[in-house]
Order: C-alpha cells, then structure tokens, then sequence
C-alpha cells in the first residue's frame, strides 16, 4: 500500500505542481493582511510581503481572500454500485467547486466499507478519480480484530450509525458500545457516531407527510443517543466525533464531557427549520431532520459562541426520482459540498459569524480531529491545499449548475454573498472562475496516520 502511495505521488509529477499565489489577503491575527503564497512541490514554501515566483505559475489573487484548503469530514461519494447517484470524479469536482480540498467519505455504499479488503479496493478506485484528497472511514464493527485491520489499512474512523448499523453491530447493548470503543481506542482512530436512539421513538411511525416522518424523529432520540454514547465513552479512553448534531443541549454536553468528544453540525441544520419541509417536502428531507425554529436558532448561536468544533456537509446525494417516491420511500439527503462553504460565508457577511470561527470550524478543527497533518492552515511546510474567495461577489444558489449528480437543494434560490473562485489542491488548480480546470486523477488518497 505504502508502495502504490509513492508511486501515486511521483506519477503526479512535481514541475506542474508550484504555484506562486500573488497578493492575496491572509487573516493574520486580527485582520487581513496582503501576502503571497509560493507553493513549490506540492508544499508551501513561503508566505510573505514580497513575491519571487522563482518560475513558479502565477495566480493573480489581488482583492481575494486565501484560506486553508477546507476539509469536509462527511460526505458521501457513492460510487461503486451507487455511482449513478454520485461517483468519485462528480463528487470530487463538486468538492472542489466549492472550496473543500480535503473530504473523507461514508461506509454506506454497496458494498459497504467493512472490511480491509473493501477499503483498500475503494482506495485504489478512487485514486485514479479524484480531484480533492480523499479518505475513507469504515463501518464499526463487532468483529474485534478486523478494527485495527481497518485502522491499519488508513480507515479515518469507524462510524456507527446507530438507527441502522451498516455492518453486523448490536447497537442495543452497552457491552457492544463499550468493545467498539476500546477497540477503536486501541487501534488509536476515532468513533464517529450518528445520533439518534431509535429506541426512544414513541408511537406506530405514519409516513403521510414528511412532518409525519420528521415527528417520528423527535429531538429527544438524539439527547438519549448523546447520554448514552458519552456514558459509554467515560469509561474508555477512545475517541468520539458525534455527526450533524441539531441541539444546542447536545453541543453543551459534549463541551462539558471528555476532550476526546467533538461536535459538528451541518449547515442545513444551522440556516433550514422544520416548517420548509411543508413547503419543500423531499427537498429538505434528510436525518435528522430538520428542527423547530427555536431550535435551529439555538443551535446558531452555540455554533457562534465556539461551542461547535466542525461544520460539514453531509453531501448525501440521491436521484431526483429516488427523492419523488413520496414520504414512505424518499432517501433522507441533500447534496451539500457546493453550498456549504458560500452559505458560511454568507454568514461572515451578516456579522453572524467571525472569519477565524469558519477557519476552525471548516479547516483547523477538521484536520485535528482526524489527524490531517500539515492540512487545515497556511503555513510554511504545510501542503499546499488553498482556497481563494471573493467575499464580496454575490450569487445565487443553482442547483442545476451543481457539479454533482445531485441537482437539487433545500437551499435553490437563496442570494449568497462571497464565492469560491479558485480551488488549489496540493499546488495545483483543480478549479478556477466557475471550470473544472482539474483532471480525474489529481486529487490523492489519503490514510489515516496509523497505516504509515
Ligand atoms: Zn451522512
């Protein structure tokens, strides 16, 4: 494996792979400054006042804003036997279109990534398709052995989607819950955990209306999933990342627990409430669903206040006529690699949120928690993963322009303010002005630290 990663990386070649960004504008303490970026071999060089492009193209970024290449740590690129609702190149070019440089993709494809053996050929499919970086997290599993197979084979994480394990997991006994997270512990990758006790659902389900559906879903499943999750995790030193959290309660007992626990929460779930779905129905159907107003208001200001750790998408794309099968059958998920990062800054500009937040939030936080090393920020030594934006250019949001295969949004029509312009990955540009200017290929896979 380590062998195939090398012969990926010279394959690239490194000539084609310096870059001198010139006058750009740095958040450097407590404002912008103007600098420019020198990349050579895939790495930052120099950041500096003066610009020595040492032969290095050029990438005039005067009046735009650099940040770190940003890392979307929940996504789901299909591919495999999903690929006619997204593949690895579409949802890469989605990624790169909107800003992110560093993805890591969800087990529930067919087949599922439960075995060393099945992330090792979804790895080596996607090299040779990918735009943006890629990694993968694995589906939890009682098999205790096959844990640090997975881990040692680069898994990010082992999710643990507790309404409906993607591998064989008894998620109702504690025991399981327990040995999951000793395992993963061991292994030293982190659990990620979708919320929601099934258990305390109360009432016979109606699907009528996707309210009906919504309803059956309550907040409180997720406050019992937390309790539960952080209870189990007291006790062992392993790492949790709870995903798309939609309560400000949830955000508070993870804050007040173990620093091994982190947060994140979606963009939909911080700008979308529940009363869309009367108007929007399959469009804004995703799990968890949507929260009351007051709720979603909550959620925003804990988000603001630093109580979040990582906003991500969690692109989930579905056909259109998978998404029109009515309340009962319509997939939960909406496309999101291609609005998250224009809505946030969109946030920026509404003097809702601090620039250096959505730093840590879609960059710094990210690549922490799941050990993206020398990713996350703009500093000599770091890859060169950057993201220019033009915090001023308005738009609106388009889904039929998506570079997705998914081309629908709870958020079409919305006026956006501040937009992706270019997108580098590791000194190269994969995206520039509105076109993919990246081939299938030049995004790398990568493995979590353990394989190395
Ligand atoms: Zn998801």
């Amino acid at each position: 494996m380590v062998l195939q990663k090398k012969r990926a990386e010279t394959a690239q070649g490194s000539s084609d792979r310096s870059l001198l960004v010139r006058d750009a504008k740095i958040w450097i303490g407590k404002g912008f400054s103007k600098r420019s970026i020198l990349i050579e071999n895939g790495r930052i060089a120099k950041i500096g006042r003066r610009a020595d492009s040492r032969g290095a193209r050029v990438v005039d970024a005067s009046g735009l804003c650099a940040l770190p290449g940003l890392i979307d740590v929940h996504v789901h690129l299909r591919d495999l036997q999903l690929s006619y609702k997204e593949d690895f190149a579409t949802g890469t070019a989605a990624a790169a279109a909107g800003g992110f440089t560093t993805v890591l993709d969800m087990p529930n494809t067919i087949p599922p990534t439960d075995s060393p053996r099945l992330l090792v050929e979804k790895q080596e499919l996607a090299s040779k398709r990918v735009r943006v970086n890629v990694g993968f997290h694995a589906a939890a599993t009682s098999e205790d052995r096959r844990i640090e197979e997975l881990a040692r084979a680069g898994a990010f994480s082992l999710k643990l989607y507790m309404p409906k394990p993607i591998a064989p997991f008894n998620v109702e006994r504690d025991a399981e819950l327990r040995r999951l997270m000793k395992n993963a512990g061991r292994a030293g990758i982190p659990v990620t955990v979708h919320a929601e006790e099934m258990r305390a659902s109360t009432g016979p389900v109606r699907a009528d209306s996707f309210k009906q559906l919504a309803d059956a879903r309550p907040p409180l499943l997720e406050t019992r999933a937390v309790e539960r999750i952080t209870e189990a995790q007291r006790a062992v030193p392993c790492r949790v990342h709870f995903c798309h959290l939609t309560l400000e309660s949830s955000l508070q007992r993870v804050v007040a627990g173990s620093s091994r626990l982190t947060s994140e929460a979606t963009p939909h779930h911080l700008l979308l409430s529940a009363r869309l779905l009367e108007t929007l129905g399959w469009r804004a159907w995703m799990v968890p669903p949507l929260r009351s107003e007051t709720h979603r208001q909550a959620l925003l200001a804990a988000t603001r206040s630093g109580a979040l750790d990582v906003v991500a998408s969690d692109h989930a794309p579905h056909t259109i006529a998978e998404k029109k099968r009515g309340p009962r059958n319509s997939p939960p998920g909406v496309p999101g690699l291609e609005t998250t990062l224009p809505l946030m800054l969109t946030l920026i500009n509404k003097g809702l949120l601090e620039f250096p937040r959505l730093i840590q939030l879609l960059a710094s936080n990210p690549a922490k928690i799941f050990g993206l090393n020398s990713r996350g920020a703009l500093r000599p030594g770091d890859h060169g993963d950057v993201v220019l934006v033009d915090m001023k250019k308005r738009s609106r949001i388009d889904s039929s322009r998506f570079f997705s295969k998914a081309k629908y949004s709870p958020f079409d029509g919305l006026e956006t303010r501040g937009a992706v312009v270019s997108t580098i990955v590791g000194g190269r540009l994969v995206y520039e002005n509105g076109e993919l200017v990246g081939e299938e290929g030049c995004g790398a896979v990568l493995r979590s630290r353990i394989s190395r």
